[in-house]
C-alpha cells in the first residue's frame, strides 16, 4: 500500500502513527490518506498523456466528500450513478461540465434533476430510458447529451458479482443493437447523441478483457460514423483491479498505452473513470481486538469492526491484508487466527487463517485496502453506529465524517401515535376524514 508502512515499529499513516488516531478518535475508524488519492490521480494523468482524455472519478468506490474535494481541486470529473451521487459531486465543486451519469435504472426524477444541473453526459443504457429521457428532455425544453453504454459481451474474468459486460448481465445495450439504437437516439428532439460508452466489470486484473471490450467499442464508433451519426465522446469506464493480496493487475502504464493503440485514432475524445483504482489501496480500517478466544478448532480474533464496516469478504469472498499496528519483531512466531466481528451470523469473517504474531484483547490492527467500496457499503446492522472516517495529508489529519451518535441511530426512527396511549390514532383519524 502506498501511504501506509511501519516506521519505529508502528504502522504509519503518511506521517501519523495510526495509534495516536485510535486514541483520538476510538475504533473502529476508517482512515484514507489524500496524498495517496491525490499521488494516484496524478499518475493516472500522466499515464495517459498526450491523448484527449477526461478522467471521471467513479463516486461510487468511496464518495467521502473531503476525497471528492480533493480530486476536484486537481480537475477530475465525477461518474455518478444516482441522483445523491450527483449531489454530492456538485457540492464538492465538481463542475456540472465534468460529470457523466451512468446507471441502469435511473428515474424520471433522477434524469430531469441530471438535465437541469446541465451536466456533460447521461449514459442510456436501454431503449426504454432513451424513451422516457427523450420526453422528460422535451418537457423541459432541453436536449440530452447522450452516449449509448453498449453491452459488449466481453468476459471481464473477474468475480461474477461485479461482472458487467457478458450478454447476460443487466448492463448496457446489447451490441448487435447498437447500431439501431444510435440511429434512433440521433432521430430523437430530446436527445443530442454524443459517443459511447462501456463498463465491463471491476477488479479486473488482465488486460485481455479490456482490450476486447475497447476493439469492438472502436470497431462500432468507426461504423456508426461512417454512417453520418455526430459520435464524439467515447467513454470507457473503469474497472482497473489493484492488488489485495497477490494480483498483478495492469500498470497503468501498459492499460494507457493500450487504450493509446486501440483508441487514439478514432478521433474521439476519451473518458475513463476510475473507481477502485484511485482509492482502494488509499485506505484502512483500524479495529481493536476485544477477545482473544481459543475455540475448539480455531483461535478466533474477535475485533471491533464487523461485516457491517467492511462487507467486502462475505459478499465476495475478498481478501484484505491484516496488520498490527506494533510491527511484530523479527523472527515473532506466527499461528493462523480467524479474525471475526462481533455480528451475529458465521458470514461476519473478516480473514481467515491469517498467519499472525501473537495479539492480546486490547491490541490495534489494520484491515489493508478498505478505500474502495467498503465505507459506502457500511450499515448500522446490529445497530452499530457507523464508523467515523479520518483523512490524513502529511502530517495534518481530520475526522471528515464523526462517528454516528446512539441519538443518530435511534432517532431515525419514529413511532406511530397510534402505538401511544395518549396520541389520537392515524387510523381513528383517517376513518373519521372517511365518514
Ligand atoms: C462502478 C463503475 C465504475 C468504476 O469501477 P471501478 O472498478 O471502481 O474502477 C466506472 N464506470 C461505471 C459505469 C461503473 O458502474
Amino acid at each position: 500500500m502506498i501511504a501506509f508502512g511501519y516506521r519505529d515499529a508502528r504502522l504509519h499513516a503518511d506521517e501519523l502513527p495510526l495509534e495516536r488516531l485510535a486514541e483520538a478518535v476510538g475504533t473502529p475508524f476508517y482512515c484514507t490518506s489524500l496524498s495517496a488519492v491525490e499521488r494516484t490521480y496524478g499518475a493516472i494523468v500522466e499515464a495517459f498523456q498526450g491523448l484527449d482524455v477526461s478522467v471521471c472519478y467513479a463516486l461510487k468506490a468511496n464518495s467521502n466528500l473531503a476525497v471528492l474535494r480533493s480530486l476536484a481541486k486537481l480537475g477530475a470529473g465525477a461518474d455518478v450513478v444516482s441522483e445523491g451521487e450527483l449531489r454530492l459531486a456538485l457540492a464538492a465543486g465538481i463542475p456540472a461540465e465534468r460529470i457523466v451519469f451512468a446507471g441502469v435504472g435511473k428515474t424520471e426524477r433522477e434524469l430531469a434533476f441530471a438535465l437541469d444541473s446541465g451536466i456533460a453526459q447521461i449514459n442510456v443504457e436501454s431503449f426504454p430510458e432513451l424513451a422516457l429521457l427523450d420526453r422528460v428532455a422535451q418537457a423541459r425544453g432541453r436536449t440530452a447529451p447522450v452516449a449509448l453504454r453498449i453491452n459488449p459481451d466481453v468476459d471481464a474474468r473477474t468475480h461474477e458479482k461485479i461482472s458487467t459486460g457478458k450478454a447476460e448481465n443487466k448492463f448496457g445495450i446489447e451490441i448487435d443493437r447498437a447500431a439501431e439504437a444510435a440511429r434512433l437516439a440521433h432521430s430523437l428532439p430530446g436527445i443530442a447523441l454524443k459517443g459511447l460508452a462501456v463498463h465491463i466489470g471491476s477488479q479486473l486484473t488482465e488486460l485481455q478483457p479490456f482490450r476486447s471490450a475497447f476493439e469492438r467499442m472502436a470497431e462500432l464508433f468507426r461504423a456508426l460514423k461512417a454512417e453520418g451519426l455526430p459520435l464524439s465522446e467515447l467513454d470507457l469506464g473503469g474497472g482497473l483491479g489493484i492488488p489485495y493480496q497477490d494480483e498483478a493487475p495492469p500498470h497503468l502504464g501498459d492499460y494507457a498505452d493500450m487504450i493509446r493503440e486501440v483508441c487514439g485514432g478514432l478521433g474521439a475524445r476519451l473518458q475513463i473513470e476510475p473507481g477502485r483504482a484511485m482509492v482502494g489501496n488509499a485506505g484502512l480500517l483500524v479495529s481493536r481486538v476485544i477477545y482473544v478466544k481459543e475455540g475448539a478448532a480455531r483461535r478466533f480474533l474477535i475485533i471491533d469492526a464487523a461485516m457491517n464496516d467492511l462487507i467486502r469478504p462475505p459478499l465476495y469472498d475478498a481478501w484484505h491484508d491484516v496488520m498490527p499496528l506494533r510491527e511484530p519483531p523479527p523472527g515473532a512466531p506466527l499461528a493462523p487466527v480467524d479474525i471475526v466481528g462481533p455480528i451475529c451470523e458465521t458470514g461476519d469473517t473478516l480473514a481467515r487463517q491469517r498467519p499472525l504474531p501473537p495479539l492480546e484483547a486490547g491490541d490495534l490492527l489494520a484491515i489493508c485496502s478498505t478505500g474502495a467500496y467498503v465505507s459506502v457499503m457500511a450499515s448500522s446492522y446490529n445497530s452499530r453506529p457507523l464508523a467515523p472516517e479520518v483523512v490524513v495529508r502529511g502530517g495534518d489529519w481530520a475526522v471528515v465524517r464523526p462517528r454516528q451518535s446512539f441519538e443518530e441511530l435511534i432517532g431515525r426512527d419514529r413511532l406511530p401515535d397510534w402505538l401511544e396511549e395518549s396520541g389520537a390514532s392515524d387510523r381513528q383519524r383517517a376513518v373519521e376524514g372517511v365518514a
